[in-house]
Protein backbone atom coordinates (compact mmCIF):
# COMPACT_ATOMS: atom_id res chain seq x y z
CA UNK A 1 0.00 0.00 0.00
CA UNK A 2 1.31 3.06 -0.84
CA UNK A 3 0.74 6.14 1.42
CA UNK A 4 0.73 9.63 -0.05
CA UNK A 5 2.23 12.02 1.95
CA UNK A 6 2.57 15.69 0.93
CA UNK A 7 4.78 17.94 2.81
CA UNK A 8 5.13 21.92 2.47
CA UNK A 9 7.97 22.79 0.45
CA UNK A 10 8.70 26.23 2.85
CA UNK A 11 8.26 24.29 6.58
CA UNK A 12 8.03 20.62 5.59
CA UNK A 13 4.89 20.67 7.38
CA UNK A 14 2.64 17.27 6.44
CA UNK A 15 -0.68 19.34 7.72
CA UNK A 16 -1.23 20.16 3.93
CA UNK A 17 -5.33 20.69 2.79
CA UNK A 18 -6.80 20.64 -0.51
CA UNK A 19 -7.31 24.28 -2.33
CA UNK A 20 -9.24 24.41 -5.11
CA UNK A 21 -7.54 23.78 -8.71
CA UNK A 22 -5.15 26.21 -10.12
CA UNK A 23 -6.03 27.60 -14.55
CA UNK A 24 -4.52 24.29 -15.36
CA UNK A 25 -6.89 21.98 -13.34
CA UNK A 26 -4.22 20.95 -11.30
CA UNK A 27 -4.66 20.21 -7.42
CA UNK A 28 -3.67 23.26 -5.17
CA UNK A 29 -2.82 22.69 -1.65
CA UNK A 30 -1.99 25.22 1.38
CA UNK A 31 -0.03 24.50 4.57
CA UNK A 32 -1.58 24.98 7.72
CA UNK A 33 1.50 25.53 9.32
CA UNK A 34 2.42 28.17 7.13
CA UNK A 35 -0.16 29.08 4.86
CA UNK A 36 1.63 28.66 1.59
CA UNK A 37 -0.61 27.59 -1.32
CA UNK A 38 0.78 26.28 -4.00
CA UNK A 39 0.66 23.30 -6.77
CA UNK A 40 2.51 20.26 -5.27
CA UNK A 41 3.54 17.58 -7.72
CA UNK A 42 2.57 14.08 -7.62
CA UNK A 43 4.73 11.87 -5.74
CA UNK A 44 6.93 10.83 -8.48
CA UNK A 45 7.95 14.41 -9.88
CA UNK A 46 8.06 15.65 -6.24
CA UNK A 47 11.13 14.13 -5.55
CA UNK A 48 14.36 16.49 -4.53
CA UNK A 49 15.56 17.57 -8.08
CA UNK A 50 19.17 18.25 -7.79
CA UNK A 51 19.50 21.74 -9.25
CA UNK A 52 23.24 21.08 -10.03
CA UNK A 53 21.95 18.27 -12.37
CA UNK A 54 19.17 20.49 -13.97
CA UNK A 55 21.77 23.43 -14.73
CA UNK A 56 23.92 20.89 -15.83
CA UNK A 57 21.67 19.25 -18.10
CA UNK A 58 20.66 22.82 -19.65
CA UNK A 59 23.94 24.05 -20.52
CA UNK A 60 24.81 20.72 -22.26
CA UNK A 61 21.30 20.39 -24.13
CA UNK A 62 21.20 24.19 -24.50
CA UNK A 63 17.28 23.77 -24.71
CA UNK A 64 15.09 24.50 -21.61
CA UNK A 65 12.09 22.23 -23.11
CA UNK A 66 14.52 19.04 -23.52
CA UNK A 67 15.71 19.82 -19.89
CA UNK A 68 12.34 19.92 -18.95
CA UNK A 69 11.68 17.03 -20.50
CA UNK A 70 14.46 15.05 -18.58
CA UNK A 71 13.32 15.79 -15.40
CA UNK A 72 9.52 15.69 -16.08
CA UNK A 73 8.81 19.14 -15.09
CA UNK A 74 7.70 22.18 -17.40
CA UNK A 75 9.84 24.01 -19.05
CA UNK A 76 9.31 27.40 -17.22
CA UNK A 77 9.87 25.49 -14.10
CA UNK A 78 13.16 24.98 -15.88
CA UNK A 79 13.46 28.52 -17.03
CA UNK A 80 12.49 29.63 -13.05
CA UNK A 81 14.99 27.48 -11.37
CA UNK A 82 17.58 28.76 -13.98
CA UNK A 83 16.91 32.38 -13.66
CA UNK A 84 16.96 31.96 -9.50
CA UNK A 85 20.34 30.77 -9.89
CA UNK A 86 23.43 32.47 -10.11
CA UNK A 87 25.59 32.34 -13.14
CA UNK A 88 28.22 29.64 -12.54
ZN1 LIG B 1 4.30 25.20 5.43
Amino acid sequence: MIIEVRTCHQCQSKHIVRNGKNVSGQQRYKCKDCGVTRVLDSVQKGRQLDMEQVSQTYQERNSFRSTARIFGVSHTSVQRWLKKKPEV
